[in-house]
């Protein structure tokens, strides 16, 4: 009781972790080595700041994002406290102001008394009770020591981040605000009183028509890329053999892979009218508040390794942003995380040492719920590993469960990170009845919802 448990990383999972062990009324050390060591894509010094986009994806109840979420709701999640608190409008998802969610999460862990913080970079992996959650830029001194400890298990991989643009720059004549089939914050089914058009939309669209939209591919595929460092030429080597995050591809190498890829990937216009035309726009750029002043945009999925005055030169062809300033430009990272089917169990503790739990991005779990969740569900543990009792194994039916479990027994020679999705999740009990995708999210989503209640009743020692 006496010894401060370590948590290592301030960032989601760090900081959710922090919280739970303060709140069960462990001392907590949480290291951070920003702002005295930078990872190259956090530009601030607050805890739990988002690289990348500020959606945390649907709160829709029957998506495997809101199922996440719900659970982490149950589980008293600190972070998805803040995330609601400091939510924007963005459609059916959950996005956030992401300075003042990370200021908030900043003061909450800063305030608890149970909570030291403590800004500086951890060289070595410390033989006490430690969370492991420095995350996807993990320093690289700390990642030696934990290669040392995975053996040649402990892999490289590569995120990009997308392009914000300031609103007052974009031309409005042109882009038109509307949310695909009119689904926007206020609703959570589609609105089938009013078009898409007549709804005013959480998003800034660019519309393409078939000849702007192959000259714009043809500007991406040909236009200059930042020079690749060595882990990042390492990391190419695996594109090229297929294995990378989806979810975070650069647009440049959607593009390569066909000429229609983008108009069906971050570009495609399904659920929106051109206004200007009253049709479905051949591609569509879509742009989603990014601060809650509403003076930044991100560029949804656009995420790009191409240089600085590229992404300001092609990015201007997209209808509506001949004349976009930029608040920041596209960048491509490292991403660090452990052979997790070989390391970790379903509770996050290392296969040999009950003390050492890993959390985040870390573990192959993918995206910024999953790792709050992880954190949450590392915290709790730890808790309970310092109180003698047995740690938690969430049963398989939950999501947080089905990650966990996927994270620690996929095929190791092809581990590559996952995200809160149904294919994880064990298939439903249907009696050979054919239903449809919704009724099926609402069937997963009330089975984990009642797996993660009796689960907790039953563990609530
Ligand atoms: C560039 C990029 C873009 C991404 N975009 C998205 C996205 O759009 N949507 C999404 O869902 N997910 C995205 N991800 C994936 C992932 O969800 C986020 O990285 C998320 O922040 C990971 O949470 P985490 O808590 O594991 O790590 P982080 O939030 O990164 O927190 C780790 C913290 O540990 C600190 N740290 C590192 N090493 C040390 C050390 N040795 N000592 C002390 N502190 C240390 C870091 O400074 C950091 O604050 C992205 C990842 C990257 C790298």
């Amino acid at each position: 009781m006496n010894q401060p448990i370590l948590v290592i990383g301030g960032g989601l999972a760090g900081s959710e972790a922090a919280w739970q062990i303060a709140q069960h009324g462990f001392k907590v050390k949480l290291y951070e080595m920003r702002p005295v060591n930078p990872t190259g894509a956090h530009i601030g010094s607050d805890l739990a700041e988002l690289v990348c986009s500020n959606s945390l994806g649907s709160n829709l109840p029957d998506r495997a994002s809101g199922v996440l979420k719900n659970e982490l709701r149950l589980m008293n999640s600190m972070l998805l406290e803040a995330a609601e608190a400091t939510a924007l409008p963005a459609g059916a998802a959950l996005a956030v102001d992401r300075d003042a969610f990370a200021r908030m999460v900043t003061e909450r862990i800063e305030s608890h008394p149970n909570i030291e913080i403590i800004r500086e970079e951890m060289t070595e992996i410390p033989s006490m009770p430690v969370i492991l959650a420095s995350g996807p830029l993990t320093s690289d001194s700390l990642s030696k020591s934990i290669a040392q400890l995975s053996g040649d298990d402990h892999l490289f991989f590569f995120d990009a981040i997308s392009p914000i643009v300031r609103v007052e720059s974009i031309n409005m004549d042109i882009a038109f605000r509307a949310s695909r089939y009119g689904k926007h914050s206020n609703s959570t089914t589609a609105d089938t009183t009013t078009t898409p058009q007549e709804d005013e939309g959480d998003y800034i669209n660019c519309a393409f028509t078939k000849e702007q939209y192959y000259e714009f591919v043809n500007a991406l595929k040909t236009a200059e890329r930042i020079e690749l460092r060595s882990f990042e030429e390492a990391i190419l080597s695996g594109v090229k053999a297929g294995q990378f995050f989806e979810g975070c591809l650069p647009v440049e190498i959607i593009a390569e892979r066909g000429e229609d890829s983008l108009a069906y990937g971050p570009m495609r216009p399904v659920g929106l009218k051109d206004p200007q035309t009253g049709r479905r726009p051949y591609a569509v750029v879509q742009l989603r508040q990014d601060n809650l002043a509403g003076s930044l945009y991100n560029i949804v999925g656009f995420q790009t390794n191409l240089k600085f005055p590229e992404q300001r030169r092609i990015l201007r062809i997209i209808p509506g942003l001949e004349n976009a300033e930029f608040e920041r430009y596209g960048q491509m990272h490292r991403n660090t995380f452990v052979a997790s089917p070989k390391l970790l169990r379903p509770t996050l503790q290392h296969k040999t040492r009950d003390d050492l739990f890993f959390a985040g991005q870390i573990t192959g779990v993918e995206g910024y719920m999953g790792n709050i969740a992880t954190g949450m569900l590392a915290g709790i543990n730890m808790a309970r590993l310092m109180q003698n009792k047995s740690p938690l194994t969430l049963p398989n039916e939950t999501m947080l469960g089905a990650l966990c479990h996927y994270v620690t027994h996929a095929d190791l020679k092809d581990f590559q990170p996952m995200k809160a999705n149904f294919g994880i999740l064990p298939p439903l009990e249907l009696e050979n009845k054919k239903i449809g995708k919704r009724e099926r999210g609402q069937a997963y989503a009330e089975r984990a919802a009642t797996a993660l209640e009796t689960y907790l009743r039953e563990n609530h020692d």
